[in-house]
């Protein structure tokens, strides 16, 4: 059998004609898949040391007589070894993703996933202390991938929570459109300069590296999200004035969306 080969199509205007121009891709595809499986492969043999890791330090940090400089070294290994376990969880959950090209789908009534993420959104939102308003238009649903929506959408609202200043506005809605069924999160945060938001979805791209980490964040969010929004054929939308607050929306077409009566 001969080798697969991976060609990419493009049609460009030449002098009053078309030009088709195909790309033999094949080479690129390869070493992407291999990227994909030595970060699969890395996050997955990380896993079980760092819990290991985890486990004794919750341990020792119970002591009751450790000097109080251990105790201090002891909080910010426990610190250190949570992020990365975050980190590696949110690797794996990436390359899982990638990887798989069809993915099961089931119907979603949205109504409760979204409450579900608001409700979570509440805990996570004490000490921010934010409005937190859910506006659901339609009771439609999605036929989708329950665990990996409910993990970005989720992602979303966190994200509006963390880059808005104490005492903020955000709202989370659920709309029809003539295109589909549309999910939004605004807030009136920080806001994005425009130069940043087109480089937002790569892995690790961070605005304030520093803001990120305070707020227990990995970089890998909206890597995750747009990833995910891609496999229901959604495309993330983010709306931002630097200083003003954003709005991260996504509509999800016609295909995807089951009225709950047919469900
Ligand atoms: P992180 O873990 O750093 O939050 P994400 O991938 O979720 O990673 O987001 C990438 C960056 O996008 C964040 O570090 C932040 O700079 C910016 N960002 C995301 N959501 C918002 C928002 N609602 N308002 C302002 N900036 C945001």
């Amino acid at each position: 059998r001969a080798p697969e080969r991976y060609l990419k199509c493009e049609l460009t205007p030449f002098a009053d004609e078309k030009l088709l121009i195909i790309y033999d891709v094949t080479r690129l595809h390869h070493l992407e898949e291999m990227r994909r499986d030595f970060v699969a492969n890395v996050s997955h043999e990380l896993r079980t040391p760092l819990t290991v890791m985890m486990g004794y330090l919750e341990n020792f940090s119970d002591q009751p007589d450790m000097p109080p400089h251990w105790k201090r070294g002891f909080e910010l290994m426990t610190q250190q070894t949570a992020r990365m376990n975050r980190i590696v969880n949110d690797l794996l959950l990436l390359s899982r993703i990638e990887i798989e090209e069809t993915h099961e789908l089931h119907y979603i009534d949205m109504t409760k996933l979204l409450t579900h993420i608001y409700d979570d959104a509440q805990a996570y939102n004490q000490e921010y202390g934010h409005s937190i308003h859910l506006q659901i238009d339609t009771y439609d649903g999605l036929y989708g991938s329950e665990m990996y929506l409910t993990s970005a959408l989720s992602n979303l609202v966190i994200n509006a929570i963390k880059y808005t200043p104490k005492g903020g506005d955000i709202t989370v809605s659920w709309t029809k459109t003539a295109e589909g069924c549309r999910f939004a999160v605004e807030d009136n945060g920080i806001g994005i300069a425009p130069q940043h938001i087109a480089r937002l979805t790569e892995r690790f791209y961070r605005i304030d590296k520093g803001r990120s980490r305070a707020t227990g964040g990995t970089g890998l969010g909206l890597a995750i999200v747009k990833h995910v929004l891609y496999q229901h054929e959604a495309n993330l939308q983010i709306e931002s004035v630097e200083g003003g607050g954003s709005t991260f929306s996504a509509v999800f077409p016609p295909n995807y969306v089951r009225s709950a009566a047919i469900s």
